[in-house]
C-alpha cells in the first residue's frame, strides 16, 4: 500500500494523557499570559531567576509522568499499516516516540535534551535535572560555562532548517494531510497545512477550537481526539 497519509500534531493530542497544551481553555497561556514571557530566548538569556523558575517548571513537568493515549497509538497503528507518509510534531513531551513512532519530525525540538547556548554542546535533560535537583538552580554548561536550555525551539529562536525541509517535503508528498490538536498559529509550522492544500493534498484538520485554516479544510473535525482519531485514519 502507498504511504499517503502526512501528518502534523500540537499541544492538542497530549492534553488527554494530562499535559496542558497553550491555547485552549486550560492552556497554560489562557491561565497565565504572562508564563510566555518564560518562552522567549531573549528573556531567557538575560534573566537568571526566569532561567531557574524555568528549571524549576521543566523538573516538574506533566510529560515526566504522561502517558501516551490512544491518538498516539492511532499514529502508531498508521505508520505500521504502511500507511503514513510522515509524522511531524510541535511537541516537544517525546509521547509520540514512547508510544512506538519510530521516526518523528521533531520541529520545535525535545525536552529530553538540553542544549549550551553558548558553544552548542547537547546533553540530556536527566542530567540537567540531577544537576538541579542537587542545588544547581541554574546550572551552567560543564564544557564552557555558558547558558544551558531545554533543546527546545523557543521565540526568537530558528528552527533546524535540516528538519523543517524534511516537514515542508512531508507536506508537498502526500495524498492526505492531517493538522490534529493544533491552534495551527505558530509559524512556519501552521504553513505547512497550506503547503499540502496548495500542492492538492486533502487536508483535514482534527481540532475542537477553529484554525486560521478551517476554509481551507476539506473536512474540519472537532470532537476529542482520542476519540475520534483511531477512527478516522482505520481507512
Ligand atoms: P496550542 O496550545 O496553540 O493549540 C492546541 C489546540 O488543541 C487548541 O486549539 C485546543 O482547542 C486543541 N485541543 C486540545 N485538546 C484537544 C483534544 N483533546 N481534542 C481536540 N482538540 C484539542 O498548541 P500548538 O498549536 O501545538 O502550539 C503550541 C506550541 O507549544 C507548540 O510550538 C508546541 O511546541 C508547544 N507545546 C507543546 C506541548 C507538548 O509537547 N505536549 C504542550 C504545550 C505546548
Amino acid at each position: 500500500m502507498t504511504r499517503t497519509i502526512s501528518v502534523l500534531t500540537g499541544a492538542g493530542i497530549s492534553t488527554e494523557s494530562g499535559i496542558p497544551d497553550f491555547r485552549g481553555p486550560n492552556g497554560v497561556w489562557t491561565r497565565d499570559p504572562k508564563a510566555q514571557a518564560m518562552f522567549t530566548l531573549q528573556n531567557y538569556v538575560a534573566d537568571p531567576e526566569l532561567r531557574r523558575r524555568s528549571w524549576q517548571t521543566r523538573r516538574q513537568h506533566a510529560a515526566w509522568s504522561a502517558e501516551p493515549n490512544a491518538g498516539h497509538r492511532a499514529l502508531v497503528d498508521l505508520e505500521r499499516a504502511g500507511r503514513l507518509r510522515s509524522l511531524v510534531t510541535q511537541n516537544i513531551d517525546g509521547l509520540h516516540q514512547r508510544a512506538g513512532s519510530t521516526d518523528v519530525i521533531e520541529l520545535h525540538g525535545t525536552l529530553y535534551r538540553v542544549e549550551c547556548l553558548g558553544c552548542g554542546t547537547r546533553t540530556t535533560m536527566a542530567e540537567a535535572l540531577e544537576r538541579v535537583a542537587t542545588g544547581e538552580e541554574d546550572p551552567p554548561c560543564l564544557s564552557c560555562g555558558g547558558i544551558l536550555k531545554s533543546a527546545t525551539i523557543s521565540f526568537g529562536q530558528h528552527l533546524d532548517t535540516a528538519v523543517l525541509r524534511r516537514a515542508q517535503d512531508a507536506a508537498r508528498d502526500c495524498a492526505e494531510f492531517y493538522a490534529v490538536g493544533t491552534s495551527l498559529t505558530v509559524q512556519p509550522a501552521a504553513g505547512l497545512a497550506r503547503l499540502a492544500a496548495r500542492n492538492g493534498a486533502r487536508l483535514v484538520i482534527v481540532n475542537a477550537e477553529p484554525t486560521p485554516y478551517d476554509d481551507l479544510a476539506d473536512l474540519v473535525v472537532r470532537d476529542p481526539i482520542g476519540q475520534v482519531l483511531p477512527a478516522l485514519l482505520a481507512g
